[in-house]
This record gives structure tokens, sequence and C-alpha cells, in this order.
């Protein structure tokens, strides 16, 4: 096992990782940004090493900063978090080069998934559902463009094929619009991701976002550990997630996990990953797959008991998975909250200085948050600052412990939208379960 591992990440994320050194019995290296000083991880750090100012191209998402970094500290690994380098080809790449081990796929993995367009094209090879779409990234002519869309069938939705964090996306209702709108997104693309390719899927009406967690060893050995309902999102940014997702048959989810560890084989992922599919009709849909870990995990980790973070560094040091499909036995339900400093219902970023920061706890709650009162929040990054997590026997609850978790606390000096998750944890079609991924953006505009 590893000695020492850099942690190439920030906020909540960072802590999360420094705690699984720790338990692991590995020192862990923290890197921060001049903002970034007075992190609790920094703070609790066995070494702590300054990349540079706050703006992230200056620091996050300096390479040679970061490299250097687990030069002088001798450390032997590097865990990228999520966001930021997690999931750029290029670092992995570098960090291997450079003597290191990347805590994460092969670059080669990274880079098929992080092409939307070859990530599908993958898994239509291995055997994976995707939505109907394109062959491919679109081509330049007109009259190609619009042959297309006839065969899929409107409405499409325009997407880049290097896009992502929701970003680089454009629904196109009939053909008057078309070629506009296909213009358009090619050039946020280039501007936005260096890459102007675009591909065509068929917009689905009312699906929910339902995704799978895998994880992969060296070894030839893959599982997936259940899934995830993320259909509660604004502007694509998912907001509320739950395991498992409620009223999909165990048989669907069986199906599908079994073929995305079959894909993780096929293809050879190593570590952790997600695959996200919309799921409508009962049908999954791939749509895109995440080769890092996810905000979202700590659903998924108390469903089945297994440490994704651990797990992700122990594949990473060579060990076999410690468990196989069999042995995975979802427990219970799980339900995360994600606290963002932002306005709860404008949704303006609040960042500042937390005068009173006071969490939850009793049985099932977990925090998992780098904040702390009289702690600063940076304006230069996300404005998530945690997440609140609770399980139950059932879904029931879990929601019981949700709405008493959320009313335990107490944040002051900085808006967060703590008080639009109380609302949502009373709402009868969330109650219900099964809400589809519009569902919150059409619940807000009616609160107006
Ligand atoms: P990103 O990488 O930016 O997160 P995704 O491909 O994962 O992009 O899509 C993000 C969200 O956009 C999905 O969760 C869903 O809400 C919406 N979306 C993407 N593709 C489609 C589609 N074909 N039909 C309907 N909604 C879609």
């Amino acid at each position: 096992m590893f000695k020492k591992i850099l942690i190439a990440n920030r906020g909540e994320i960072a802590l999360r990782v420094q705690r699984a050194c720790r338990e692991m019995g590995i020192k862990a290296v923290m890197v921060y940004s001049e903002a970034d000083r007075d992190a609790k991880y920094v703070r609790l750090a066995d070494e702590a090493v300054c990349i540079g100012p706050a703006p992230s191209g200056q620091s996050y998402l300096s390479m040679p900063a970061i490299i250097s970094a687990a030069e002088v500290t001798d450390a032997e690994a590097i865990h990228p978090g999520y966001g930021f380098l997690s999931e750029n080809a290029d670092f992995a790449e570098r960090v291997e080069r450079s003597g290191f081990t990347f805590i994460g796929p092969t670059p080669e993995s990274i880079r098929i998934m992080g092409d939307k367009v070859s990530a599908k094209q993958a898994m239509i090879r291995a055997g994976v559902p995707c939505v109907p779409g394109s062959e491919g990234a679109l081509p330049d002519d007109p009259a190609v463009i619009k042959k297309t869309a006839k065969a899929v069938g409107y409405p499409v939705i325009i997407k880049a094929a290097g896009g992502g964090g929701g970003r680089g996306m454009r629904v196109v209702h009939t053909e008057a619009a078309l070629i506009h709108a296909v213009q358009t997104t090619k050039a946020e693309a280039a501007a936005a991701f260096g890459n102007p390719e675009v591909y065509m899927e068929k917009f689905l009406q009312n699906p929910r976002h339902i995704e799978i967690q895998v994880l992969a060893d060296t070894h030839r050995n893959a599982v997936y550990l259940g899934e995830r309902d993320c259909s509660m999102q604004r502007r694509h940014q998912k907001v509320i997630e739950e395991a498992p997702a409620p009223g999909i048959p165990r048989r669907l989810i069986e199906k599908i996990g079994d073929r995305c560890a079959a894909a993780c084989k096929k293809i050879g992922y190593r570590g952790a990953g997600t695959f996200e599919f919309l799921y409508e009709n009962g049908e999954f849909y791939f749509i895109e797959m995440n080769t890092r870990v996810q905000v979202e995990h700590p659903v998924t980790e108390w469903i089945s008991g297994v440490d994704i973070v651990r797990t992700q560094i122990a594949v990473a040091a060579g060990e076999k998975l410690p468990f196989t499909q069999r042995q995975i036995q979802l427990k219970g339900h799980a339900i995360e909250c994600r606290v963002n400093a932002e306005d709860p219902y404008k949704f303006t970023p609040s960042p500042g200085r937390i005068t009173t920061w006071h969490m939850p706890g009793g049985p099932g709650v977990r925090v998992d948050s780098h904040a702390y009162t009289n702690y600063f929040v940076p304006p230069n990054y996300d404005s998530m600052i945690g997440k609140i997590i609770v399980h139950g026997d059932t879904r029931e609850q879990a929601l019981a412990r949700m709405r008493t978790a959320l009313s335990e606390c107490v944040v002051e000096g900085i808006k967060t939208n703590i008080p639009l998750h109380r609302e949502l944890m009373v709402d009868a079609s969330f109650v219900a379960g099964g809400t589809n991924i519009h569902y919150l953006e059409e619940w807000l505009s009616q609160r107006e």
C-alpha cells in the first residue's frame, strides 16, 4: 500500500479523501490555493503545499504546480477528486510519466469517456443501450443534419462532444431552428471546451436520471454497486440524490448493472466510475460515463457498505476488489442534499464568512463538509460547501431523518439552499418518489 498520497483537490472531497487516507494509515499531502489557506483539511494536514493564487487556472488546474508538489513531498500517488483535473487524460498521463500512480482509470479510458461521441461508440460496442441519435459527430452539411434530425425525430438535443457540467446543450423543436442551433452550440463548444464537435440525440421528454456506480480492479474484476436516482436537478446540475431509485424493478437494475460491469471488463476499466443513464418507460439510455468519484458517492456507500474512496486507493495500489458481485447486498435507503452557498430561490452565489455553522447528527446522519464556524467561503470556486446524507431502513425513515437533520442545521453569515431542501423534503411528489429531471425546475417556476 502507498505510504503517502497527494490530494489534488479542495473542499469537501479533499477532506473526504484525507479521511480515507487516515483510516488506511496513509499520509496525505494537501495542496491549496491562497484562497484556501484556512480550510479545515489544510489545518489538519500532515503536510500541505500552497500551489498558487486563488484562480483555479493558476492552482488546482496547474499540472506543473501539482506534480512539483508531489515531487517535493515524495508522494507516491495522486488522488484527483472530482472536477478540476480529475477527468483530464493529459494530466493522468503526466502524473504517470512523472513516476506517480494516478488514482483513477488509465489515460486511454479517460480520453475515450471524456469525448461523449467516442464514449457512446464504445458503449454501443459493449452492448450498453444509448439514446438514439446521430452516428458520431454531426457533419457540416445542413442537408445531412436535417436528414439526421428527421430520422431521429423532433425534439432533438444538440450536445457538445467535449461538454460537461450541464453546459453545451441545446434543445431543438423544429427544423426551422435546427441549423442555427447546431452552429451556435458548435461555436460555444469551441470556446468553452476547445472542441467544436457536436452530436445529436433524441430529446427525451420526461426521463429520470439514473446512474450505476461501478468499481473495477486491474485483475479483470468489476462490480456495480446498485444505482442512484439524481433526477432532482436545476440547470442539469444535481441538487438531491438518492439510492435506490424509487419504483424501478430490481430486475431492470440488475440487467443494466450487469451490462455496465461487463463493459468495464471489456474496456479494461479500473477504479471507480459512473455510467449515467436517462430512464424512460422502463428503458435505460446511456448518456455519459464519469471516470472519477462522484459528489453523490456517499448514498451508494451507505446502502452497499462499500467505502468507494478506500477502494479507489486500494485498486490503484494493485489490490484485488475485496468482494464479488454476489457479496454486494444493498440495505435500506439513503438520500443526499447538496448544501450550496447561494440564495435558496434566486441561486445567486453567496460566498463570505460563515459566522455560525451547526450541522446535524444522530442515527443515520452523515455530514461531509470542510466548512466550520468562522470559515470564509471563497468566491472563486463551486458554491457547494457540503453534503448532508441520511440513511434509513426504508425511504420513509430516510426522509424523516433528512427532515430532522435539516431542521437542526444553523448556518449564519452566508445564505444556503437549506431552506429549499426543507421544502422539497415535504413536497408531495418528491415524497411519493420517481419525479423526472424537469420536476424541480417546474416546481421552482410555480413557486415564483
Ligand atoms: P454533462 O456532462 O454536462 O452533465 P450529460 O450528458 O450528463 O451532460 O447530461 C446532463 C443532463 O442533461 C441530464 O441529466 C439530463 O437532465 C439532460 N439531458 C442530456 N441528454 C438528454 C437527452 N437526450 N434528453 C433529455 N435530457 C437530456
